[in-house]
């Protein structure tokens, strides 16, 4: 395969950065130490997130591949960076909760714990100004930011991950309590885009319930990245 060279920033967002390369159907995400919380209101670089984050996400993102779910990573290329197919996005959040914990808990006064049977989905509208509100698919047809075929598809798809992704942590000893994903448009077909790491799931110890993803950062619980490390480990990636 040629050398792909990277290009211009596209976007930087508030943990990664998208760049332009020289085949235009790629891109290169870069992975910063960046980390926010609160819609971008808490901001701290965190030393060897970015490196963590990327290895993390190119081992999911291959493990999803495998189980028949399509993403757009193509391969890692540095410590902090992989290339991805080029999505036209959709600026929906797709989250899967098996148990309750963050904003589940506030909206719905339920307690953090509780065990959501079967599995919950909610979609949000991807917008910090808004404070990423919680919309429907009728808001999402209504808005054109979606067509109805891949508002059921991204559904389907956040749940088919769900089996697959509940099962990988329990192997390592651990609960995925809930998650984030986004997809996008390649050429016609709908595809998991952007990140799956700890900064976009919660994830427990199974034995001692200890929080081991950015809930460490939002609730100012230390050993951040370390954690993150943890999780790896236990999945054996490091
Ligand atoms: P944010 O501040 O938006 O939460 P990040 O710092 O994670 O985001 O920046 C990554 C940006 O790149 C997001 O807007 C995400 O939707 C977008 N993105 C992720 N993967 C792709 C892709 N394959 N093609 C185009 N855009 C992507
Ligand atoms: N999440 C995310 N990005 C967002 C909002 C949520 O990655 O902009 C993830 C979050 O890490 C958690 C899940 O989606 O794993 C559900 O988040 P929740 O709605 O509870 O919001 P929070 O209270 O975490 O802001």
């Amino acid at each position: 395969m040629e050398e792909l060279i990277k290009k211009d920033l596209v976007t930087s967002g508030k943990a990664k950065s998208l760049y332009k390369t020289s085949n235009e159907d790629l891109y290169i995400l870069h992975y910063r130490n960046d980390t926010s919380a609160f819609d971008g209101k808490k901001i701290e670089s965190l030393e060897g997130k970015g490196a963590i984050n990327n290895k993390f996400n190119a081992f999911v993102m291959k493990h999803l591949e495998e189980n028949g779910v399509s993403t757009h990573f193509e391969s890692q290329i540095s410590d902090t960076e992989s290339v991805v197919k080029k999505l036209e996005m959709t600026p929906i959040e797709c989250v899967v909760r098996n148990i309750a914990a963050g904003s589940i808990c506030k909206r719905l006064g339920v307690q953090e714990g509780l065990e959501l049977d079967p599995p919950t989905f909610e979609f949000f509208y991807k917008d910090d100004d808004l404070g990423d509100p919680m919309i429907n698919d009728y808001h999402i047809e209504s808005f054109g930011w979606a067509t109805s075929d891949q508002v059921e598809e991204m559904k389907n798809l956040t749940f088919k991950v769900n089996e697959i992704l509940k099962e990988l942590f329990a192997g390592g000893g651990m609960i995925l309590v809930d998650y984030k994903l986004e997809f996008g448009d390649y050429k016609g077909k709908l595809l998991l885009g952007d990140e799956f790491t700890p900064d976009g799931c919660r994830v427990w110890d199974a034995e001692t319930k200890e929080k081991l993803d950015k809930d460490r950062f939002r609730q100012d619980l230390g050993d951040v990245v370390e954690s993150y490390h943890i999780i790896a480990n236990k999945l054996g990636i490091i």
